[in-house]
């Protein structure tokens, strides 16, 4: 099994998006928090390492998260996605591995059925170019798994925690991070940005009051 810091090496190998498409809200996950995030799984998880750990990365894009879980503790990745490109990409970087059991689902995550898992794992739109997309994200994993683990913005986090309380679920742990993201502010000047995110894990509440 990898090291927290040779996983995080090892997804920043991946390939990302060529031409990321900012209507669609494409930020990749950078390789150190993947990692983190995934390392933490695995540590709390309670295995019974005779079952099979079945995951769902929700708006994959080039695959970070999924393949990452791959790597470390899953047993089988649907990707979901609409973005062939982000797809074609994705397809790049699952062929330099050997073994991952996977399936594509290249489709509109909200026209499409998904199949039942046991995480989902997504790092979202965070719903700045199309409101609540964030929630509505949310609201899709729900109907996947019991447990989500996902990324949003630090700013919304108090609200989530509301909001998911009114669909059965809580949050069960939180972790803020520091994002580094590629902005494009015209077609020839990029700069970096520090985006505050905070990953937090949903947990479907067994009673609800
Ligand atoms: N999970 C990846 C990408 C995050 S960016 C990572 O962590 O690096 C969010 C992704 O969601 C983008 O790739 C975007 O194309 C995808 N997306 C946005 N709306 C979608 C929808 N309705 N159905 C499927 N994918 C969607």
């Amino acid at each position: 099994m990898k090291s927290k810091k040779e996983l995080a090496i090892e997804l920043q190998k991946l390939k990302v998006f060529e031409k990321p498409k900012f209507n669609l809200e494409q930020y990749p996950t950078n390789a150190d928090v993947a990692a983190d995030v995934l390392w933490d799984i695995l540590i709390k998880q309670d295995y019974d390492s005779e079952k099979e750990i079945s995951v769902v990365d929700l708006g994959a894009g080039t695959g970070i998260l999924g393949t990452g879980a791959a790597l470390l503790f899953a047993d089988k990745i649907i990707f979901v996605e609409k973005d062939p490109e982000a797809i074609k990409v994705l397809k790049e970087n699952l062929a330099c591995y050997k073994g991952i059991n996977y399936e594509i689902i290249e489709k509109d995550i909200f026209l499409t059925s998904i199949p039942k898992a046991d995480f989902v794992i997504m790092n979202p739109p965070f719903g700045t170019k199309n409101e609540n997309l964030d929630t509505k994200f949310l609201e899709r994993a729900f109907s996947i798994s019991d447990k989500v683990y996902s990324l949003h913005k630090t700013s919304t986090k108090e609200f989530l925690k509301k909001f998911c309380l009114k669909r059965g679920f809580q949050v069960i742990e939180e972790k803020d991070y520091s994002f580094l993201l590629h902005q494009t502010m015209s077609h020839h000047k990029k700069r970096l940005e520090r985006v505050e995110v905070s990953l937090l894990v949903y947990e479907k509440m067994t009673t609800t009051n």
